[in-house]
């Protein structure tokens, strides 16, 4: 999540707080070229979280909530190798769970989410993570945002996830004027079509780390600052190293 310090989409917003959640100028024909440009700079960027199948996935996803990625990459070789699917680790001991995840934070809440998730999807599914976003949402510490990293990541099914890089980005843009995930994620697919959905979402995190910063993003610097309703008016400060 954003720090406190941190220039909010309120402060941010130079229109009306009354005006439309996804506004009417943010076109499909604009919004193309919003996505070529970030395809043409970043070519086709790779998830940052590292995993090898859907159990990996889902277990990581879990652990990445307010966290960084690399955090969770130093955790997940050591507990995948331990437990390699959903019913060793829906066997473990959470004492055992803990040791390992604890550098990630919350690691009790986390370590008892990805034990229940993983019983859950062992004798539910039996053992196959489900593809369906419903059955997604019902297991412990998936939400929406992680529902759609797994469809998308996971099942190669569209899906545009919106996390805090994504969301500062659309709005900055002009997607969106929302600080709802939910309703940015439907102004960016009402203009995004469906196929684009996966890599547009790693091109706006790639963008919102790299250039799009939370603090100081270098404007001057930018790939769409043409085409960017808040391009240059966002006020030139330090970036910290969770921005990066
Ligand atoms: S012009 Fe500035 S605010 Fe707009 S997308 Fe680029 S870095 Fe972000």
């Amino acid at each position: 999540m954003p720090e406190r310090s941190e220039p909010t989409m309120k402060d941010e917003r130079k229109n009306s707080p009354r005006a439309p959640v996804c506004p009417a100028t943010m076109t499909p024909g604009r919004s193309a070229r919003v996505v070529a440009a970030l395809a043409a700079h970043y070519g086709r960027p790779e998830p940052a979280l590292e995993y090898g199948n859907p159990y990996q996935l889902a277990v990581a996803v879990v652990l990445s909530a307010q966290t960084t990625d690399r955090q969770v990459n130093s955790v997940t070789p050591r507990l995948f190798e331990r437990y390699p699917d959903f019913a060793s680790l829906a066997a473990a001991q959470s004492g055992d769970i803990e040791k390992i995840i604890r550098s990630v934070g919350f690691f009790h809440t986390k370590a008892r989410n990805i034990r229940e998730l993983a019983r859950r999807v062992a004798e539910l599914y039996n053992g196959t993570l489900p593809s369906a976003r419903e059955e997604l949402m019902e297991l412990p510490g998936v939400g929406r945002k992680s529902a759609n990293v797994i469809l998308a990541m996971g099942f190669g099914i569209p899906a545009f996830a919106v996390d805090t890089h994504v969301l500062r980005v659309s709005n900055r843009i002009g997607y969106a004027r929302s600080e709802s995930p939910d309703a940015v994620e439907s102004c960016l697919t009402a203009v995004i079509p469906p196929e684009d959905w996966i890599a547009g979402h790693l091109l706006f995190i790639s963008h919102g780390r790299a250039i799009c910063r939370a603090r100081g993003p270098l404007c001057d610097r930018c790939p769409v600052s043409a085409l960017c309703d808040f391009a240059g008016d966002i006020p030139q400060t330090r970036s910290s190293p969770r921005d990066r």
